[in-house]
């Protein structure tokens, strides 16, 4: 039913490169606002666009958004959207190396430094970069898991699933969904060989577990520039990409930003 409702969704606004307006916790709202102002969501800044036809406010909606009436402020105008529910499953996975579901001491020391890396990125928001929303996938093969599943692993309870797997071969290549920057890369505990990128008003791409790494920090990337190899470093159950999408630091659905074949 979701598909068919996206496909609805997709029909009506194709015209643009915008994002599916999708709103739900861990979606995206995209909100007519006539004029580009500065837009701000519980405080946070808001990705604003302009298409031949109006202007738009893209709302990235964390996962723990509560289903009801929000509000979102543009320059002096406060304009009301809805929030939907939405129940994502439940998925159970054994992990073999208990060590990365029960972390030791010393591990987390590096954890939290690796993730204050990535909180750096995830919370950088440039006016003046117009952002590129137009994805390509950045790697071909069956989506493994999907975004949103809660997550039981060894049988306990951990964070949602914040992204999109995608169960491509060993040595795939990744390449780059849209234009944009390297923010943050590293070897890190959970996510193995990782790779930032940062494409402008708060829109930040994350690809993790490649076997190795094509960029260097500091790179400027064009569309379908390589950024890899998939792999199964960090955290897996076998070779695949975790590819997760941010928007004002909220972690959403990457199918939203992707064309509907391609979904
Ligand atoms: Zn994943």
């Amino acid at each position: 039913m979701i598909k068919a409702l996206l496909v609805l969704v997709v029909l009506s606004c194709q015209v643009f490169a915008l994002p599916l307006h999708w709103p739900v916790p861990g979606g995206v709202a995209v909100i007519p606002i006539g004029v580009i102002e500065s837009a701000t969501f519980n405080g946070r800044p808001v990705m604003t666009l302009s298409t031949a036809d109006d202007a738009y406010a893209v709302i990235g909606l964390p996962l723990s958004t509560q289903p009801g009436e929000h509000e979102l402020v543009v320059g002096k105008r406060h304009i009301g959207f809805t929030v939907l529910a939405h129940e994502y499953e439940t998925q159970s996975l054994t992990i073999k190396n208990r060590r990365q579901v029960n972390p030791l001491a010393e591990d987390m020391t590096r954890i939290a430094r690796e993730r204050q890396e990535m909180d750096q990125a995830f919370l950088h928001f440039d006016r003046e970069i117009a952002a590129d929303t137009d994805f390509q996938t950045p790697t071909v093969g069956p989506q493994s898991s999907s975004f949103g599943l809660r997550r039981i692993l060894n049988g306990q309870p951990r964070n949602p699933h914040s992204g999109m797997d995608i169960a491509a071969p060993e040595g795939s290549p990744i390449l780059a969904p849209a234009g944009g920057k390297v923010v943050a890369m590293g070897n890190y505990f959970f996510n193995g060989n990782t790779v930032l990128i940062d494409h402008g008003q708060g829109l930040i791409t994350l690809y993790c577990h490649l076997s190795s790494i094509d960029v260097s920090m500091g790179d400027n990337l064009a569309p379908g520039d390589a950024i890899g190899k998939v792999g199964q470093t960090g955290r897996v159950t076998g070779p695949h990409l975790h590819w997760g999408v941010s928007l004002s630091n909220a972690r959403v659905n990457p199918a939203l930003f992707l064309k509907s074949e391609q979904r």
